[in-house]
């Protein structure tokens, strides 16, 4: 993925959380306090004015802080730092040969700020499962991606906001599983 598709494919995340802004905050609104699709929407939105697109790696870097500075709430540092780390490994494409590196940077920071494992019931399900399927070789689909998010249904949240649930989290989508399917649809969908 050159500069120009990626820088497409972000600024196309602002009509992505448009339209789901409502399921986000409705997945928010079970476990949490129903502010994620807001809180998304509102760092993407403020993308087209604060992206440095002269290259992958300075789009990766704006766009985190953006998000950084935009989102807001829990998830706003955790993509924030992680379009940074990916930044620095990303080089001049994203590419079938950097593609582990890059998953692997994200999964990194979030697993460092989020002090996260698998089977919490967050974003970093997805996330790490997506690495861990490019390493198996497997392509990445959105149906795919989707599914990891789906996993996290029966899940007991045990970080962020859903933990005070408990037991009751379980039976809902975490809200930043499902937000993760889009954003790592932009990064890496399909190649
Ligand atoms: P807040 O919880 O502050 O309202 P958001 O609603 O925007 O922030 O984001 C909530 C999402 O952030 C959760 O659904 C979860 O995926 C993610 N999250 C929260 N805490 C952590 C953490 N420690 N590690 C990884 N992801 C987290
Ligand atoms: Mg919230």
């Amino acid at each position: 993925m050159n500069a120009e598709t990626l820088k497409m494919n972000l600024l196309a995340l602002v009509d992505t959380f448009e339209t789901q802004e409502e399921s986000l905050t409705q997945l928010d609104r079970a476990i949490g306090d129903g502010d994620h699709g807001v809180n998304m929407l509102r760092g993407f939105r403020a993308l087209p004015d604060n992206l440095d697109d002269s290259s992958v790696s300075t789009i990766l870097k704006s766009t985190g802080m953006t998000l950084m500075s935009h989102i807001g709430g829990a998830s706003g540092p955790l993509y924030g730092f992680s379009f940074v780390k990916m930044a620095q490994v990303a080089g001049d494409e994203i590419t079938p040969n950097n593609l582990s590196e890059v998953l692997q940077a994200f999964s990194d920071a979030i697993a460092q700020r989020g002090k996260v494992e698998l089977n919490e019931k967050t974003m970093f399900d997805v996330i790490e499962r997506a690495r861990l399927a490019v390493d198996n070789g497997e392509s990445i689909t959105f149906e795919k991606l989707q599914t990891f998010a789906d996993d996290t249904k029966e899940m007991i949240a045990t970080k962020g906001r859903a933990a005070y649930f408990k037991e009751d989290s379980k039976g809902h989508v975490d809200p930043g599983a499902q937000s993760s399917v889009y954003v790592l649809n932009a990064l890496i969908g399909d190649e």
